[in-house]
């Protein structure tokens, strides 16, 4: 199958026709337990669900397949999927992770994980010259996101795993906002992909869901076993729902990346737009490491708003086809306003330290008609600045 390419893997990777019927889709295996021929003798290797279940295999090999992986395994949500690399740690250990990451992963190691001796260092991962001087021999792992949320702001994957291994510490990759279709860690040098595939992978905000992959034996049986061990695994249905989004990956990527790149144009255009963020624009910081190491660009920008608060409020309250939602990476547009709504809980002052203005926008670009969804911003903007700034 891997000499095939991601389009084809997305449909045929782990869903040959189903054994007994012929089935072309991978049925929902909605069972606990399996029959076993006599004693010791599982039929077909299945014994109990939390171990394995058809369903859940079928997607774990068609994800695992997508990021070029030998190894894929799937978890209730992206944060039990976290936490499951945490156990390949030890008390004592200390971790390196990217300063502007998702802040449920912030929350993860700041609330959680400090608690059993597992120290983080936030450092800036794109400046590789900061990496390097906090990498110590205690660092047993490097968690990187690219890019991140809400700056869109990139790290050089191959240059950071590099940094890593020369220290002797793992590196993964959390790389929900990009997806397979856009980004392959491992083929950066990543020993671990880590996804929320509540967002592109599922693509219909209708699941929560987590993902790893790895090339390594050694890693994926220390994984398996504590999935299997510590649970967090999603059940049949779900699993089959992220099996169905996986399917139409590629070209919903395609359309989400056609989509975003006309509408940060158009933003970067209007007058009442102050800055734009998105890694597909030339005036992207890091424009050219985004050529390098991604093969799309994304369907999430942030943009400023002239003005403040109070515009930004009134934009997010006026759009109509772009929800008012937290979530990203389903077909249908989302706004919201991290200040209040998915980074409220970053204090102020560090907020602004790390660049995150308050009248700061973030939107998920859907599948929609471009044009009607830039006519739904225009409008907005428009009510937005209406007398004060245009
Ligand atoms: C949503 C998200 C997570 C957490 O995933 P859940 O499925 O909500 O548990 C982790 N990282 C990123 C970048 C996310 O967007």
């Amino acid at each position: 199958m891997s000499n095939y390419s991601l389009e084809t893997l997305a449909i045929h990777a782990g869903q040959d026709p189903e054994a007994m019927t012929g089935a072309v889709t991978v049925p929902i295996f909605q069972t606990s337990t399996y029959a076993q021929e006599g004693l010791g003798k599982p039929r077909q290797g299945y014994e109990y669900s939390r171990t394995d279940n058809p369903t859940r295999k079928a997607y774990e090999q068609c994800f695992a397949a997508l990021e070029g992986a030998r190894f894929g395994i799937a978890f209730a949500s992206g944060m039990a999927a976290t936490n499951n690399c945490m156990y390949l740690l030890n008390s004592g250990d200390e971790v390196l992770v990217s300063d502007d990451v998702y802040g449920g992963t912030f929350r993860f190691f700041t609330k959680v994980m400090s608690k059993f001796g597992v120290r983080a260092h936030f450092v800036n991962t794109s400046d590789l010259a900061a990496v390097e001087k906090h990498l110590n021999p205690n660092i047993k792992l490097v968690w990187i996101e690219s890019p991140t949320n809400p700056l869109l702001k990139l790290t050089d994957i191959a240059a950071v795993c590099r940094l890593a291994k020369s220290h002797g510490a793992l590196v993964v990759v959390d790389n929900t906002f990009m997806s397979p279709a856009f980004q392959r860690p491992l083929e950066l040098g990543a020993d671990i992909v880590m996804h929320s595939a509540t967002k592109y992978l599922g693509g219909h905000s209708d699941l929560v869901g987590g993902v790893l992959a790895t090339n390594s034996e050694e890693i994926n049986q220390q994984m398996r076993f504590h999935q299997n061990a510590v649970g967090a695994i999603p059940g049949p249905f779900d699993c089959w729902l992220a099996l169905r989004g996986l399917k139409t990956l590629a070209v919903r990527m395609q359309a989400h990346a056609r989509n975003a790149q006309a509408i940060a144009q158009f933003l970067e255009a209007h007058p009442a737009v102050r800055k734009v963020i998105y890694p597909g624009l030339a005036s992207h910081p890091q424009h050219a490491l985004a050529q390098k190491q991604m093969h799309g660009f994304g369907g999430m920008i942030s943009f400023e708003i002239k003005g403040g608060l109070e515009e930004a409020k009134t934009l997010v309250e006026s759009t109509h086809l772009f929800l008012l939602a937290e979530s990203l990476g389903g077909v249908e547009s989302l706004i919201e306003l991290p200040a209040i709504m998915t980074h409220a809980s970053i204090p102020a002052q560090r907020r602004h330290e790390m660049g995150i203005a308050d009248g700061l926008i973030r939107i998920s670009v859907g599948i929609e008609n471009m044009d009607d969804l830039k006519a739904d911003l225009g409008q907005a903007l428009a009510k937005a600045v209406s007398g004060s700034l245009v």
